[in-house]
């Protein structure tokens, strides 16, 4: 069975060498537009944009690994097209290659504002290594970057620029960073973590345009105000790359619509990471993950399957962002409506905070708090109907609460099930 996988981010790279590693014997292919050796993008906003981890260390796995796993890895190829009937896939190269089973794991890429505001010089967005440098070489000590965008991305670059010494304006158009994830307080606080160091936050921000002149851009906003800028990283979200899906008659919808083993709507074709739309196992209806563990996790899952396995993949998904120093993590569906406790002094920079939804814990947005946040996406996950007094009880261990309530979970599920077996036995 010859697999191809088409995109050498996470997602797909962690497939293929998944595929090995479960005993796949055939031929692997991995095809990326990208002409670097597979690579980590978390460090792109961080440590490697700050000029402290060097290049090697962004790479996902040494680069013997793909000849050692007999993985072939095609650097620079855009595939343009699939033909599902005949099984092949058509690179940019002219190379057509024959698949088994066809794997999609393209990610996606910055959403972007008006093309005459991006085609500037000195307008950046951020997804690939190659973007790095010439951010980077803007950063000088002195200069001013604005950030559009206070998302993770946005946040994690002005507090990298903050550290180099850069004067740093955020502009966000919603009324607090990550608005519609969390309470306005609760946005306050993130906020808090820029303004406290220095860094100018415009919220409710709205652009009228951009200007190019001599060493920067000026920035015409609705208030009146113009800004002068001699950077700018446009950092809205991402689009996912469907577009090669969507011309071979998958079915997409805000992503590759997937089952919960990572089926395309084509047979023989499967996707997995960033660009994957799945069903939602525990609250219904259907969504897209943009993290770095669940593309790792749902290309291995998606790699099992692949080999028949037959595992729903069903994550609460988590993912972790740094900014100065504070290491905010969110995990499962944190939403702005929800019931929202508190764990720890919301003063300091290290306290939890959970959402209930019609009693069901959904969510958690934590600052340094990684040991509780863990035991919070295991209860959501395993034993979400748990009050919140508990949750907020600082004299109750989050780790030991998780564990005995997950317990008694399966215990009582057991007992379920050993009744309904002699109910169905008496019946007979
Ligand atoms: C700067 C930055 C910082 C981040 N920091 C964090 C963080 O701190 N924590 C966290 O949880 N997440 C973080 N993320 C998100 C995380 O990196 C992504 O969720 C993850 O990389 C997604 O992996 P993926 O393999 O699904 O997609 P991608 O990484 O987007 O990879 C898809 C690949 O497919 C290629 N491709 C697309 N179409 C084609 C085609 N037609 N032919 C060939 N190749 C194609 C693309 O070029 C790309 O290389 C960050 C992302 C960025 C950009």
């Amino acid at each position: 069975m010859k697999v191809v996988i088409v995109g050498t981010g996470v997602a797909g790279a962690s497939a293929a060498i998944a595929l090995r590693n479960e005993g796949h014997r055939g031929p692997i292919t991995l095809i990326g537009s990208d002409p670097e050796d597979p690579y980590r993008r978390p460090p792109l906003s961080k440590d490697f944009l700050g000029g402290t981890m060097p290049v090697e260390r962004t790479r996902l796995k040494p680069p013997t690994i793909w000849a050692e796993k007999e993985i072939e890895l095609i650097k620079g190829a855009n595939a343009e097209s699939i033909d599902v009937g005949g099984k092949t896939i058509h690179l940019d190269s002219g190379q057509v290659l024959q698949y088994d089973q066809l794997l999609l794991a393209t990610g996606g890429r910055p959403k972007v504002l008006k093309s005459e505001f991006m085609d500037m010089t000195h307008v950046y967005t951020l997804r690939h290594l190659r973007d790095v440098a010439p951010l980077r070489n803007e950063l000088n000590a002195g200069s001013h970057l604005v950030v559009v965008g206070a998302g993770l991305i946005g946040s994690e670059v002005a507090a990298t620029a903050k550290g180099l010494g850069v004067k740093v304006t955020i502009l966000e158009a919603a009324s607090a960073p990550i608005a519609r994830l969390m309470p306005a307080w609760l946005g306050e606080k993130v906020a808090s973590l820029h303004k406290d160091m220095g860094v100018k936050m415009v919220m409710n921000a709205r652009i009228e345009s951009f200007n190019q002149y001599e060493g920067g851009v000026r920035i015409s906003m609705a208030s009146g105000n113009r800004i002068d800028a001699n950077a700018v990283l446009v950092a809205i979200g991402m689009t996912p790359n469907i577009e090669l899906a969507a011309n071979a008659e998958i079915e997409v919808a805000d992503g590759i619509v997937v089952d919960a083993y990572g089926r395309t709507s084509q047979d023989s074709v499967w996707a997995a990471g960033d660009v994957a739309n799945m069903e939602n196992g525990f609250l219904g209806g259907r969504y897209r993950i943009e993290h770095w563990t669940n593309a790792q996790d749902h290309g291995v899952a998606v790699a099992k399957n692949i080999l028949g396995q037959n595992a729903p993949y069903n994550p609460v998904p988590w993912c972790w962002s740094d900014q100065y120093g504070v290491s905010l993590q969110i995990c499962g569906w944190p939403d702005a409506s929800d019931d929202v406790g508190v764990r720890g002094d919301i003063n300091s920079n290290s306290f939890l905070t959970f959402f209930h939804r019609k009693g069901r814990l959904v969510g958690s947005i934590a600052f340094s708090k990684p040991k509780e946040l863990r035991a919070i996406r295991e209860l959501i996950g395993k034993s979400p109907f748990i009050s919140p007094e508990l949750l907020s009880d600082p004299k109750v261990d989050l780790a030991e609460l998780a564990k005995s309530q997950i317990e008694a979970e399966q215990f009582e599920n057991k007992r379920n099930e050993t009744a309904a077996i002699k109910d169905l036995v008496r019946e007979r």
